[in-house]
């Protein structure tokens, strides 16, 4: 077992075990996948299974990106409205990706119990909570929508959400009865164990430092050694620094933080007592959820500043009195954060970056059935398959504008929603 600092609860609680293999000497493989997430590891099992030798590198260790620290919310969809998508992508190439993206949940929860995921799997649905009658208004649209589209979601009144969310402080919600929670830690290691079963090899702690092409191959040089492979995926997401010139700027780096409450027992059964997992309409998004042992995790974007005893645990002592003022003075055990990659369209991307070297990216803090599906497309892919049946057309890379600015200016007015909400 690797000796490093716990990354979030999650990296604590999962039940399946971490794996770590250290890189042994210089690679020739068919894949080389940048990236122990969901993406990078979703590529590999899927990749395994259609008997591509391949091999994933991780900096770090599996799920040391946003895979082992998100809420765990299994959300079907993007962020958009599903009519806001068609308008985005157009009639064709919108209703494609809305389709595979709100069967996306269920295919993810078929893989946790085809590979026996140990992951807290709850699929009681999620609510997006209306903390406004305007944002009551947009889930009404959103409803809609998926009505249309025969998709099991409830618009739920003020009075029905208050009783599955134990607080009267919200307008009504949008319960989707196809999205569930999981600890995603558990669902990154699981994956990884998935993978290691298909015949796929993984090494952790092996930084991938430059990629170039060499002859009809690609070359990766590592702090390792060398990888030679026929194709290359970059599931770097969030994370992709430098190694590729320009990925980093298609999108704004924006934080979100969560802190964790001892199990609570019996004095927090009223909270989302069926488990679903939340999330609001407020423009500061906030989240909570429950795990297997009766913690409550809440989040909001930006920063854990102070860890578990300054301003973010002010901060979330105050929502959740505000919130459930019967459920008395509660303290926090886990605090942690990580980024997200924000595109200005608030669209995922696939890049094609050179010929066999593919990124699939920017999910917009709504990455666990995107990553997954995303990785399988790219296994289809270079396993035969056409870039015209990926999920969302390939398409050239565009800086965001001015996003070291706006990651910036997003992180001051986080911190000040920190400040104003803890008094
Ligand atoms: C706090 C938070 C909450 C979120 N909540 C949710 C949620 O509830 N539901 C949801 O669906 N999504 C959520 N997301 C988004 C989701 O977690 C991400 O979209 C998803 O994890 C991305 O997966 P990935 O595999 O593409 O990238 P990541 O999981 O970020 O993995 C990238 C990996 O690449 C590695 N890497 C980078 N560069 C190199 C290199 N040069 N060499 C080797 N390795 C490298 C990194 O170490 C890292 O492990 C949240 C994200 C955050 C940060």
């Amino acid at each position: 077992m690797i000796d490093m600092p716990k990354l979030s609860l999650w990296d604590s609680s999962a039940e399946e075990p971490e794996y770590a293999a250290a890189m042994d000497g210089d690679i020739t493989t068919d894949l080389a996948i940048v990236g122990g997430g969901f993406t990078g590891l979703s590529t590999a099992l899927h990749a395994a299974e259609r008997g591509i030798d391949c091999h994933v590198l991780e900096a770090k260790r599996i799920g040391y990106g946003g895979s082992g620290r998100n809420v765990g919310l299994v959300n079907a969809g993007l962020w958009l409205p599903p009519q806001d998508v068609r308008a985005k992508l157009g009639e064709e190439c919108g209703s494609g990706l809305i389709k595979i993206l709100g069967e996306a949940p269920s295919y993810v929860f078929s893989l946790i119990e085809r590979h026996q995921i140990r992951c807290e799997a709850t699929r009681s649905g999620t609510i997006h909570a209306a903390h406004s009658p305007r944002g009551f208004r947009g889930l009404a649209r959103r409803a809609e929508e998926w009505h249309r589209l025969g998709a099991p979601v409830d618009l739920l009144s003020r009075e029905e959400a208050a009783v599955k969310i134990g607080s009267t402080a919200f307008h009504g919600g949008l319960l989707d009865h196809r999205a569930g929670t999981i600890n995603p830690m558990g669902y990154a290691r699981g994956l990884a164990r998935a993978a290691l079963g298909a015949g796929a090899n993984i090494s952790t702690g092996v930084t991938v430092q430059r990629l170039r092409r060499e002859g009809a191959a690609w070359l990766l040089e590592t702090d390792r050694g060398t990888v030679q492979a026929k194709w290359v995926v970059l599931g770097t997401n969030a994370y992709s620094g430098d190694l590729w010139p320009g990925l980093k700027t298609i999108f704004t780096e924006i934080y979100f933080f969560q802190l964790a409450t001892p199990p609570l027992g019996d004095r927090a059964n009223g909270i989302l007592s069926e488990g679903q997992g939340l999330w609001d309409t407020g423009p500061i998004m906030f989240s909570l959820r429950r795990d297997a042992f009766g913690r409550l995790i809440i989040g909001s974007m930006g920063k854990a500043i102070g860890g578990t005893t300054g301003l973010s645990r002010r901060w979330a002592a105050r929502t959740l009195k505000r919130l459930f003022p019967d459920l008395g003075e509660v303290a926090f055990e886990e605090a942690w954060h990580g980024p997200i990659a924000l595109t200005p369209d608030h669209l995922p991307r696939i890049f094609r970056l050179g010929e066999g070297l593919y990124t699939p990216m920017g999910y917009n803090g709504r990455g666990i059935t995107p990553g997954t599906i995303f990785g399988k497309a790219m296994a289809e892919l270079l396993s035969g398959g056409q870039e015209a049946d990926l999920p969302i057309p390939i398409t050239g890379m565009k800086s965001a504008t001015a996003r070291g600015l706006m990651s910036r200016f997003y992180q001051a007015v986080f911190t000040a929603n920190q400040l104003a909400k803890s008094v």
